[in-house]
């Protein structure tokens, strides 16, 4: 989706540039000025929520940390449950596990088993796509939970890493292209 070039420019400039945090090479995407802003939350929010009316679904998953505080108000804005998918060790109960790669290691993902009814239409939501290795995850994640994905929305998509070429089969929405 496209944004009007004044949004854009208003959410563009509300976003931080940290040169080599948190390791060097990397320029970290700093969301902290865009949240402590009212006008452009808001306004994130609501055009993240134009995703929700084009495209019914029945949850928002949430990717911890940052896409808990962009999920959650979306999915309450929209009228529909929040799931949160959480880093491993977090959730009680009977989960289901994705791990994934990460510049150095692996790291480990995880929801409740019961966090989805059966062909549920769920929306995933972070704030940055990177490599892709998180969101795709993540998309395993609510698949092997029996839900269905129909769409992965983000704040960021920094292009350039071709984290989308991750997600070949799901609708990838991102708001600003980095
Ligand atoms: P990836 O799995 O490489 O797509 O990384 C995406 C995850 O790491 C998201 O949850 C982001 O919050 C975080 N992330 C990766 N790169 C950055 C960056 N340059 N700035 C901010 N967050 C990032």
């Amino acid at each position: 989706m496209s944004l009007p070039a004044e949004l854009e420019a208003l959410l563009r400039n509300r976003i931080r540039d940290v040169p080599d945090w948190p390791t060097a090479g990397v320029v970290f995407k700093d969301i902290a000025p865009l949240l402590a802003d009212p006008v452009t939350f808001r306004a994130a929010i609501d055009a993240l929520a134009e995703l929700v009316r084009a495209e019914p679904v029945d949850k928002v998953a949430g990717i911890e940390a940052r896409g808990f505080i962009l999920g959650a108000p979306l999915a309450y804005a929209c009228g529909v449950g929040f799931v949160p998918v959480r880093k491993a060790g977090k959730l009680p109960g009977d989960l289901v596990s994705a791990s994934y790669s990460l510049e150095y290691g692996t790291a480990t993902v995880e929801v409740q088993v019961d966090a989805f009814a059966a062909g549920d239409r769920i929306l995933i939501v972070d704030d940055v796509l990177a490599t892709g290795g998180t969101a795709a995850a993540a998309v395993d994640l609510v698949r092997r939970a029996g839900a269905e994905v129909v769409g992965f929305a983000v704040l960021i998509e920094l292009e350039f890493l071709a984290g989308r070429d991750q997600l070949p089969d799901v609708p990838v929405h991102s708001l600003l292209q980095l």
